[in-house]
């Protein structure tokens, strides 16, 4: 009997307020959502692989400049695009990453050949960049990553000398996780990382275990927010180990990372997850979270805020 197929994605957690959201961005946000949604959901839909469905989606919401990933990512200090991207096969528990990775158009596709095409788990900086070229990845020149958007935050968090993990705390992470017909999970995380970065910062999103993991026998996690907190309470990897070594369903394991262990560390926001007996778990402790949602047989959901 085949598994129902189920994918959530997530487009950042953070300060979301509704008084800076015109009717018209919050429903450019809910489309480019769903768009990436249905990306997954067509590989899902006819019998494909959780990994191809999560690279899929997460593609395309790198391709939409409104999130901090791919087109439309932060900008460091020196006013450069430095990005961090991973993914994981919960069937092989094979993972690939890339960090601080410039001119590379999709993030996510050289971590996917970081998985597949080399005998590593993470390349950083120039190294992958040369991968990604020997690789034959699509390239993409400086102002393909430009938005007006991130160019006044970085602006701005230049001024006040801060660095930010976007204006007013808002986490434009984006993210994805799958369990397919063969009962396979797969999660992938991509990000610019935090306005006006320097010293080569990196956060929790190309780190497994802290900002993305699978194992078909626990779940799939993606995780958005405060990096450095999510790197502390290595949550994806917590998550997956409550449900392994202490039996808790994924809805409670996941509740009890961000509004618990997160809380208690002082990290601000959220995650997707999805196991193979269809659970998907949203939490966030955060004012909202970008995120999507759909389960074989059902209608896709789309949300911000508290439901
Ligand atoms: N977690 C990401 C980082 O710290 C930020 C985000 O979720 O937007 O790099």
């Amino acid at each position: 009997m085949p598994s129902k197929y189920t994918l959530a994605i997530h487009g950042g957690a953070g300060t979301i307020l509704r008084a800076e959201m015109t009717a018209e961005k919050e429903e450019a946000h809910r489309k480019a959502l769903l768009d990436a949604l249905r990306i997954g959901e067509a590989i899902l839909r006819e019998g494909g692989k959780a990994l191809d469905a999560v690279e899929a989606a997460v593609r395309s919401l790198e391709d939409c400049e409104f999130f901090n990933a791919g087109k439309g990512a932060v900008f460091t200090n020196d006013g450069q695009h430095e990005m961090d991207a991973s993914i994981m096969c919960g069937k092989t528990r094979a993972a690939g990453a890339a960090a601080m990775v410039q001119g590379v158009k999709n993030p996510i596709a050289l971590a996917r050949r970081v998985m597949e095409a080399s005998d590593h788990v993470l390349l950083c900086g120039p190294g992958a960049r040369q991968f990604a070229r020997e690789q034959g990845l699509e390239e993409a020149p400086p102002e393909y990553f430009f938005s007006e958007f991130r160019h006044q935050q970085w602006q701005v968090a230049k001024a006040r000398g801060i660095i930010q993990l976007d204006h007013s705390k808002k986490y434009s992470t984006v993210g994805a996780v799958a369990c397919d017909h063969h009962g396979h999970v797969a999660a992938a995380t991509s990000t610019g990382g935090l306005t006006n970065k320097k010293y080569g910062r990196v956060g929790d999103s190309p780190i497994i275990g802290a900002g993305t993991y699978a194992n078909d026998l626990t779940c799939a996690v993606s995780c958005t927010g405060d990096g450095e907190y999510f790197l502390r309470g290595v949550i994806a990897y917590d998550l997956s180990c409550l449900i392994e070594y202490k039996g808790m369903g994924l809805i409670e394991a996941a509740e009890f990372v961000i509004q618990q262990k997160q809380l208690a560390l002082g990290g601000e926001g959220g995650l997707i997850a999805v196991d193979t007996k269809g659970n998907i778990a949203l939490p966030f402790n955060s004012e909202g979270m970008y995120r999507a949602w759909v389960r074989e047989g059902e209608e896709a959901g789309v949300a911000i805020y508290r439901l």
